[in-house]
């Protein structure tokens, strides 16, 4: 099989990824807007099994959408009509080679020079690239390198996972619309599903064959012994949900020990060297 190879090429890659886990490690600062994330109804979004692009995929997409829109709303502006020769959207565009038309075209389209433009011209430039331009390709693939920072940190994943479960925990059976009910065991608790073999890589390479717990190598390569068990690392039981970033590595005897708590994952990782 031939590796599956994606191009990183670091554009505010760390940026975005340190506010993506700044939020999650204080939700409750930002958690009106998150709400358009998280909110109520939401649960929809969660429900399906291990879907490739991850909910934390979405989750980085939705975090980048906001700032964007901030940023376009307020101080990139400035700065921009002060001089700034290209708006941020411009450049990360640029970055990505993705083609676009510039907002100097897109000016002179309007018959409108620089110094014309206003706030709002920003912004109508800014939704014409969302609607018709090639915004939501840009979107991707900023969320596939942000996710490939952050998938290596188990306790992001699980705070991520967290605030999904209160989403899940809630919901009664008899609220559902009736297509999402075959994916419930019962109130509050999704259905176990098979854990499919590219999720089984995934997290048996990010946890390079340990247990996320003991550190015991459960890869079946070294020691024989033993092989690992794909742990929720929150519990079905308690709102968890089934997606790549909900799972880890745990020996037998850690996931025994488990069960359907929600213990804090580990923070201990192998070094490089
Ligand atoms: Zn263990």
């Amino acid at each position: 099989m031939r590796p599956n190879i994606s191009e990183i090429r670091y554009f505010e890659t760390y940026y975005f990824a340190n506010i993506v886990n700044n939020i999650l490690n204080d939700p409750f600062e930002y958690l009106r807007s998150l709400n358009d994330f998280f909110g109520d109804e939401n649960y929809v979004n969660f429900i399906e099994p291990f879907p490739k692009v991850s909910r934390l995929h979405d989750f980085i997409s939705f975090i980048i959408d906001s700032i964007n829109y901030d940023d376009t709303k307020e101080a990139e502006n400035e700065s921009f009509l002060n001089g700034k020769r290209k708006l941020w959207i411009e450049l990360a565009l640029e970055h990505y080679e993705l083609e676009y038309d510039s907002f100097q075209d897109w000016l002179k389209e309007k018959d409108k020079n620089i110094s014309q433009a206003i706030d709002d011209d920003i912004a109508d430039y800014f939704r014409d690239l969302m609607f018709y331009g090639p915004y939501e390709e840009l979107l991707e693939k900023m969320s596939e390198e942000i996710f490939f920072i952050l998938f290596l940190n188990r306790q992001t994943l699980q705070r991520f996972n967290q605030l999904i479960s209160h989403q899940i925990q809630d919901k009664e059976l008899d609220e559902l619309n009736q297509e999402d009910l075959p994916y419930f065991r019962k109130n509050g608790v999704l259905k176990r599903v098979n854990i499919p073999k590219w999720v089984q890589r995934a997290v048996l390479h990010r946890d390079r064959g340990m247990c996320a717990s003991c550190n015991k190598d459960v890869s079946g390569q070294i020691s024989i012994g033993e092989i690992g068990n794909f742990d929720h690392i929150i519990p079905l039981a308690i709102g968890g949900i089934n997606d790549v970033t909900n799972i880890q590595l745990l020996c037998e005897n850690c996931n025994k020990t488990k069960q359907a708590k929600n213990i804090p994952t580990s923070i201990k990782y192998e070094k490089w060297y």
